[in-house]
């Protein structure tokens, strides 16, 4: 069972409507792109459904197969368009509580520019 309590005022549910700004970078018919406000990476940039889902879970339960393929095209097209796809590039999707997701809005990162180290930090 999907998770599917969404809160309709976390801070992309806000940047979608317009309440809020962004530097956007690509919007698609199902996604949005915009810089990260804290970038991990010299390139760092969110792509989000323009669907209300809350996490990569959700998504992908109950998401029709049109919103799931505009995401992941604008996934693709994004890191394109930054010029991420020869040098290479890191895309994740932190979800739930142990996944250390802070905004309940499926959201991808892009993170490029440098190598990147290590996909999952040791344990403290
Ligand atoms: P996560 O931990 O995967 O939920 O990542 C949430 C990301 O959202 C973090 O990398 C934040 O820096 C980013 N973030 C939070 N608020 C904003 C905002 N207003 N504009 C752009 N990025 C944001």
């Amino acid at each position: 069972m999907a998770t599917t309590t969404y809160d309709s005022e976390n801070i992309f549910a806000k940047i979608l409507r317009g309440e809020i700004p962004c530097t956007r970078v690509y919007e698609n018919d199902h996604a949005l792109a915009f810089e990260d406000i804290n970038p991990q990476a010299p390139t760092h940039v969110l792509v989000i459904p323009k669907g209300a889902y809350v996490s990569n879970d959700d998504f992908t339960a109950r998401a029709s197969d049109a919103e799931i393929t505009g995401f992941f095209r604008a996934v693709g097209q994004v890191a394109r368009e930054l010029g991420l796809a020869k040098p290479g590039y890191r895309m994740l999707a932190n979800t739930g509580q142990d996944g250390g997701q802070e905004v309940p809005h499926f959201h991808v990162h892009i993170c490029g520019g440098r190598v990147l180290g290590r996909m999952v930090q040791p344990a403290a």
